[in-house]
């Protein structure tokens, strides 16, 4: 792991879109897409490139030198024109530190790490846009993940977005923009985050640790997202557990499977199914090398499953009690991979 005031170099899928995004001159712009692909980072590289005193060009990317006070202001987190709103859990595990009334709360054990974006940080925030840029930079507010506001942080917002104080800019990150308010997006321009070429996926995992070919099994399993597969690395994942799935799935073995929470267990049978079905009309399996999969199976069976996986998955989230439920998706798993195809 790297030290927290030295951030690792920028992964070149989010130089590229870094490029492109700090030339921008919007007021507000919202970074979202599905979870793993580097919300986060893009968003602080654009906030320090917007506040570095004296940015350098790099493979002609205008970015952040990493060594004026504005830099360094970031990197210890304590730069007065940038203002972070995010849930206290979150700015305690990427070090950012909390007003202090609320670290006193949080270190006298009166509450927990709020895990949503507290209305604290709407007034703290108007206070932000208010006051005068202590430098000539501006001021940026980096809001993430953005779906993560409740309701009057977010109206507090709004107001903020519609009538924005001339030197503030605001960066929102998100990997839910569907649960977003909808007059929020349409304040902010949009930018898709923009996946990573699978070379640089894997040479990203290699570099934070992941081994060939943990790497390469791993960045297909996440779906090209490489953050996900390194969490899915941390949580126990190995290159011959994954894939091992398919066939445990069709021996009716829930080894390969046991202690994973409801939702990532119907994600990850739903990635099994995908590629099944995807093998059995002739296409390219996504998820899972080709020879980890089972043949001789039945479209209608899998088309079934498929359907009925869609329906599990609303309910994911619900405390059934764990092992009937993965006991009863492993049988209807079983029964889907064995039924023989015509
Ligand atoms: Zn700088």
């Amino acid at each position: 792991m790297s030290d927290a005031s030295t951030p690792p170099a920028l992964a070149p899928w989010l130089a590229r879109q870094l490029g492109r995004l700090v030339e921008h001159s919007g007021h507000a712009l919202l970074l979202q897409g599905p979870s793993g692909l580097g919300q986060y980072p893009l968003a602080l590289a654009l906030a320090q490139a917007w506040l570095c005193h004296q940015p350098i060009t790099s493979g002609g990317v205008r970015r952040g030198c990493g060594t004026c006070a504005g830099c360094h202001g970031i990197a210890v987190r304590t730069h007065p024109d940038l203002r972070v709103l995010m849930p206290e859990s979150l700015m305690l595990t990427l070090d950012w530190p909390l007003d202090e009334s609320a670290q006193k709360d949080i270190d006298d054990k009166k509450r927990k790490p709020s895990r949503e974006i507290r209305v604290d940080a709407a007034r703290d925030l108007i206070t932000f846009t208010q006051r005068t840029a202590s430098g000539d930079r501006g001021k940026v507010v980096l809001i993430y993940p953005a779906d993560r506001m409740n309701g009057v942080t977010a109206n507090t917002l709004l107001k903020t977005l519609e009538e924005p104080s001339g030197d503030t800019r605001f960066i929102l990150a998100t990997e839910a923009q569907h649960q977003l308010l909808p007059t929020i997006r349409s304040r902010c321009v949009a930018h898709p985050m923009e996946g990573p070429s699978p070379e640089e996926g894997v040479s990203w995992l290699v570099a934070h640790g992941l081994p060939e070919p943990l790497a390469s099994v791993l960045l297909k399993a996440a779906g090209g997202r490489p953050e996900d597969a390194k969490s899915m690395a941390e949580r126990g994942w190995t290159d011959a557990r994954w894939a091992a799935v398919p066939k445990a799935l069709r021996a009716g073995t829930v080894e390969p499977l046991q202690e994973l929470g409801g939702a990532e267990l119907i994600d990850v049978l739903q990635k099994v199914c995908h590629d099944q079905l995807a093998v059995q009309v002739g296409g390219a399996p996504r998820f899972f090398a080709a020879q980890s999969l089972v043949s001789g199976t039945s479209l209608q069976a899998l088309s079934n499953w498929s359907q009925a996986l869609q329906r599990s998955a609303r309910t994911a989230d619900h405390p059934f009690q764990a092992g009937l439920m993965l006991e009863a998706l492993v049988g209807q798993a079983r029964h889907a991979l064995s039924t023989r195809g015509a």
